[in-house]
């Protein structure tokens, strides 16, 4: 991979044997292993000895959990925060984990609906849960540093399955209190959209 690191170096114009330059190579590949190593992850032994069963049903929120991807499109980071929430049936996940599961599914080329969509499923796989929301935020700077449309940089998405897909109220409960947590462009975005509120950057090839 260093070898064509260093290539691609040259062919920005740039000098890879440079002193600045000499160990880029080596360290580009670190980064990205690192940044990608959610493909090598194991969910299970993420969650190992983590699955606890409960005489719980009350509804479960862990939110602000940062978050750290590269888009698949442009392989530049878009970044932001997670919120998720589960209605247990009988066992919940041990709630240092779910950053640990947020991760998985963020260090790997991703675009932000399917990783929101990847978590869902994963809670939804583990723990059977009655109900499963996660609600992703996002500033892509493969859009914010080209200086396209400012305000697309910023994206939400939403995955609600279950109670949370068929039951108003249990959605709205979720939405509310996530609103509180101290995220201005979620809260004002959750103003004008009441569930599945979906808003992508446009792609610009
Ligand atoms: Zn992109």
């Amino acid at each position: 991979m260093q070898e064509i690191i260093a290539r691609m170096l040259a062919e920005l114009g740039e000098d890879p044997s440079r002193e600045g330059l000499r160990d880029t190579p080596k360290r580009v590949e670190k980064a990205l292993r690192f940044l990608t190593s959610g493909y090598t992850a194991d969910v299970d032994a993420v969650l190992n000895n983590a699955l606890f069963t409960v005489d719980y049903n009350e509804m479960v929120i862990v939110k602000d959990i940062d978050y750290y991807s590269l888009c698949e499109h442009h392989l530049l980071p878009f970044f932001g925060k997670v919120h998720i929430a589960y209605i247990p049936n009988g066992k919940v996940i041990g709630l240092s984990k779910i950053p640990r599961l947020v991760d998985v599914f963020a260090r790997r080329l991703q675009i932000q609906e399917r990783m929101t969509n990847e978590i869902a499923e994963t809670i939804r796989e583990k723990i059977r849960p009655l109900g499963v929301a996660v609600v992703c935020e996002g500033t892509h700077l493969c859009m914010a540093m080209r200086g396209v449309e400012k305000q697309n940089s910023f994206a939400i998405t939403s995955a609600m399955l279950g109670a949370f897909q068929s039951d108003a109220r249990t959605r709205m409960e979720f939405l509310e209190l996530i609103k509180r947590a101290d995220v201005g462009p979620l809260r004002r975005s959750l103003l004008r959209a009441e569930h599945d509120f979906v808003e992508t950057p446009d792609a610009f090839g």
